[in-house]
Order: C-alpha cells, then sequence, then structure tokens
C-alpha cells in the first residue's frame, strides 16, 4: 500500500513535472515510465519465446517447458501474470522485443553475443552451454572448421551460430552455409538425422534434450568457447526490469530452484547417458508404434495419461513383452503373479493384457493414496506404491512426519524412502525392511521419459495423426502454424 502511495505520488509530481515542461516545449512525448513499473501497473508480464522443446511447448498438461517455468516463477515473484508470445523467427523475436509498447523479455535460450548489442542487453546467465558441430553417424567426422568446406550446413537465421558461421567466412571467404527463418533447431536435427543437410551448429543444451529424438546424430566438434544463455530486454530500455530479473535469477541460483529446473528438462541425458538416449529414440520409432493402441486404449479405460503408462512400460521392460526376471515379475509392464491375478490377466506375457494389467493397478494404486496428496505429487507416489507397495510407501510418509518434512509432498517423501534399507530406520516401521532407493529412480526415471513423450506427442500435433506408425516423425517433421500455438 505505502509502496503504491509512494508510486502515485510520484507519479503526479512527474505529472506535474512533465505538464509544465510540455507548456514550456510544446508537444514532447511524455517519458516512459521504468519497465519494471509499466509491468506491474499492466500486471502482466508479456515474453516473447521461442516454440521448442529446451524453451516452450504445450503438453498435455498445459503450458510447459525451461523457459516457460523459470518465466513462470520471475512472474510470480513480480506478482503478475506471465502471458507468451511465440516469435515465428529469431528476427521477429528481436522486433517485437524492440517495438516501442513491445513485450518485456526475451526468454528464448538466447545466447549473449557481439552481434546483439544494439539489439538486446542481457541478464545474469542462467546456463552454460557449447556451440556444437553436428553431424550424421556413418559419414565421415569433421574435425576443424576446413572440414566444413563443401558441405551442405544449415543454421537458423539470425542465431548465434549464423553470426558464428559469418565470422568463420569472413577468414575463410569459400566456406558456404545457409540460414533459414522457416525451421527451429530441432528442424536442423532432424534434417542431419535424415542426411537431407550434412551439418549443422547447435548449443550444446539443444542436443542434449533433442538427443532422443534423434539416433543418427552425433557431436563432431565443440565450435568455440562455451556462451551464457540468458534473458533479455530491448537495447534501449531501462535498468529497472534487468535489475529485477538480475536479482531473481541469482535468488533461484542460490535456492536450487534453477537446479531442479535444469535436473527436470535436461537431466534425462544424464539419467539416461548418451548411448541411452539413441536407444531411447530407436525404440521410440522401433517398438513403441506396436504397443500404442493398447496403451492409449487402457489408460482411456482406467482414466490415466496413456504416456504415463507408456513411459511405465518402458521402465519396466523397455518395451518388450516377453521379458522375464530373476524374481519372477514378467511381461512388458513386469508384473508379479498376484498383481496379474487380482487384475485379472491371464497370461503375462501377452503386451495387451499385460498392459492393461498394469494400468488398471496403477489405477487401483493411486485410488488408495491418503486424501491429502494432491496432483502432481498424487500422480508420483502412485508410482512409488506402484514399484514398491503402499505399505512401504506409508512408512516413507511416516518417517517424513515424524522429522517434520511433509508427508503429502513427494520432494520430502523421496527423502525418506532410502531410508527404508537401513536398519535404524526400517526396524521402527510397520512394514520394515525395503529397497527403498528403487522407487526414487523408478520415479525419476519415468518422469524423464514421460516428458519425452510428452513432447513427442503434445496436442496440438495430434491434428497430424500421430498415431501407430508414426509417433516420432511427423510429430516433429512438422512444425504447426505458430499462431495456433500462442495461447490467447
Ligand atoms: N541459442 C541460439 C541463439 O542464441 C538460439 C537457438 C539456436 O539457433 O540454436 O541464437
Amino acid at each position: 500500500m505505502l509502496i503504491q502511495i509512494t508510486c502515485l505520488t510520484r507519479r503526479a509530481i512527474c505529472l506535474l513535472a512533465l505538464g509544465s515542461a510540455l507548456l514550456l516545449a510544446g508537444c514532447e512525448e511524455a517519458p516512459r515510465p521504468p519497465t519494471l513499473e509499466r509491468v506491474r501497473d499492466d500486471g502482466v508480464l508479456r515474453v516473447v519465446t521461442r516454440n521448442s522443446p529446451t524453451t516452450y511447448f504445450q503438453d498435455i498438461n498445459g503450458e510447459t517447458g525451461f523457459e516457460y517455468e523459470l518465466s513462470k516463477l520471475f512472474a510470480e515473484s513480480l506478482g503478475v501474470d506471465l502471458k507468451i508470445e511465440m516469435a515465428d523467427s529469431l528476427d521477429d523475436l528481436f522486433d517485437r522485443l524492440n517495438q516501442p509498447d513491445g513485450v518485456a523479455l526475451a526468454a528464448a535460450g538466447l545466447v549473449e553475443t557481439a552481434g546483439r548489442k544494439d539489439q538486446a542487453r542481457f541478464s545474469h546467465s542462467y546456463l552454460e552451454v557449447t556451440p556444437q558441430v553436428v553431424y550424421r553417424d556413418g559419414e565421415r567426422r569433421p574435425a576443424q572448421s576446413k572440414d566444413l568446406l563443401d558441405k551442405r550446413i544449415m543454421v537458423v537465421k539470425g542465431s548465434s551460430h549464423a553470426e558464428q558461421l559469418a565470422a568463420l567466412k569472413a577468414r575463410m571467404p569459400e566456406l558456404e552455409y545457409e540460414e533459414s527463418d522457416a525451421i527451429e533447431v530441432i528442424d536442423l536435427l532432424r534434417m542431419v538425422d535424415e542426411g537431407v543437410i550434412d551439418l549443422t551448429l547447435v548449443d550444446s543444451n539443444e542436443l542434449a534434450m533433442n538427443q532422443v529424438y534423434f539416433p543418427n546424430v552425433r557431436v563432431a566438434y565443440d565450435f568455440g568457447e562455451p556462451a551464457r544463455v540468458a534473458w533479455s530486454v530491448a537495447a534501449q530500455d531501462d535498468d529497472s526490469l534487468l535489475d529485477e530479473a538480475n536479482k531473481f535469477i541469482d535468488r533461484v541460483k542460490q535456492n536450487g530452484t534453477l537446479q531442479r529446473l535444469k535436473e527436470r528438462f535436461y537431466g534425462h541425458v544424464d539419467e539416461l547417458g548418451y548411448m541411452g538416449a539413441y536407444t531411447f529414440a530407436q525404440h521410440l520409432q522401433q517398438r513403441l508404434p506396436r504397443y500404442e493402441k493398447h496403451f492409449r486404449k487402457a489408460a482411456e479405460e482406467e482414466q490415466v495419461d496413456w504416456r504415463l503408462m507408456a513411459a511405465i512400460g518402458y521402465q519396466e521392460s523397455l518395451w518388450q513383452p516377453e521379458v522375464t526376471s530373476k524374481t519372477g515379475v514378467r511381461g512388458l509392464m513386469m508384473l508379479t503373479q498376484r498383481t496379474a491375478q487380482a487384475m485379472g490377466v491371464a497370461n503375462r506375457l501377452d503386451p495387451k493384457q499385460s498392459i492393461h494389467g498394469g494400468a488398471k493397478y496403477f489405477a487401483h494404486v493411486k485410488e488408495l493414496l491418503p486424501a491429502s496428496i494432491a496432483e502432481p505429487d498424487r500422480t508420483w507416489f502412485a508410482l512409488a506404491a506402484y514399484n514398491i507397495g503402499g505399505g512401504h510407501l506409508e512408512d516413507a510418509r511416516q518417517l517424513a512426519h515424524k522429522e517434520g518434512l511433509n508427508p503429502d509432498k513427494w520432494l520430502d517423501v523421496k527423502k525418506m524412502l532410502p531410508r527404508l534399507s537401513q536398519k535404524q530406520w526400517y526396524s521402527k516401521t510397520k512394514y520394515g525392511y525395503a529397497r527403498g532407493g528403487e522407487p526414487v529412480h523408478f520415479v525419476n526415471n519415468i518422469r524423464r521419459y514421460y516428458d519425452i513423450l510428452s513432447w513427442a506427442t503434445q496436442p496440438q500435433l495430434e491434428g497430424n495423426q500421430i498415431a501407430e506408425g508414426n509417433l516420432h516423425k511427423p510429430a516433429i517433421n512438422k512444425t504447426p502454424p505458430k499462431e495456433q500455438l500462442a495461447p490467447m
């Protein structure tokens, strides 16, 4: 309140001063209030971004993406709403940023470069990336600049990579490359994967995130020094919003929020390893299409998300219907004999039955969770219960409670689960010893697979018939009309 009054008073004084200045100076335009004040007055932070897996996209639950989630937290910290605008190209992005009354911030995985000095000023960095030359497995691996000659190279028009190639061309005029503003990084990776172009340049984070979709793409070599990814404001903007963004970025770096977001969006590569990422890409193309219709059907019947069921299936058996483990669990969803019987599964090795049984069991354990556990945590708890059983999970919740943690929050309970394998702790629980670390990995992995599947099957791409046999490619081939994606 006090702040508001002060602001109002200050603005009134400004207006008075302005009034007299106008009288004196004739018809000069009113000076614009500082950017931060405008954002607060409007109650909206307008952010421009790109539609890509590293920045912003829509999944089954709505808008998401690393840049989206980070900007949303920033908007919340300012006490305003977030409004995302989608740029058609990088030129369009900087135009929107520099228009009078344009967007306040660009949050688009942008690297601070010398060439962007006239258009933008950058915040503190929240991600360090290395530009990399990528090529197709099986082709000769380029190792230095002269290996780029006589190759078909394409990059995003106006990108940091186009700038790097222009600098190289100044030294090596025979270098040829193309710039396109009709494509995104993910298209470039697909083109390399399919051999349509020979090489491209991408930032290491983009490759890490997308490797799972493109099994043939390989890193040739690092193209220059690590670069800083940051948000930007228009070059001529005052410091107010940038200062606030810097404070916010410093804060989320310190309190672990940034690290958690990085793990959520980039963590699957660490989790899967690069080989795991190639393998996942292959299985996504070769195995999932055989079972997709069963996942969809079972999920519909049990009112759960089919992508989550598919992610469980991948974690359990890598989508292989005939797997059998030493402990006696079998089939695509790795059901125990008891669970299979309870769920009415006669033949665990039949993928359709296994998937239906798994989905039914998942819905069942979810149903049994205490009502106090709300989404999205409820889903993670249900996964943990699916893996370790409701009794042990309840023990971990009790331990959380005793530690003064919140037994309804997955982040808290997952800290307690590993204790179930330590005598000092499990001896005091109702259900006793359990391999408590396992459900933590189980849930982590499934969340990674689920995120990947969510991108590959995002709802705005559903119109492109993501169905049996073409789940993977068309989803990425056909970039939908951008205006379709912009939330109103
Ligand atoms: N990081 C790139 C840039 O700053 C954008 C994405 C790309 O083209 O790789 O221009």
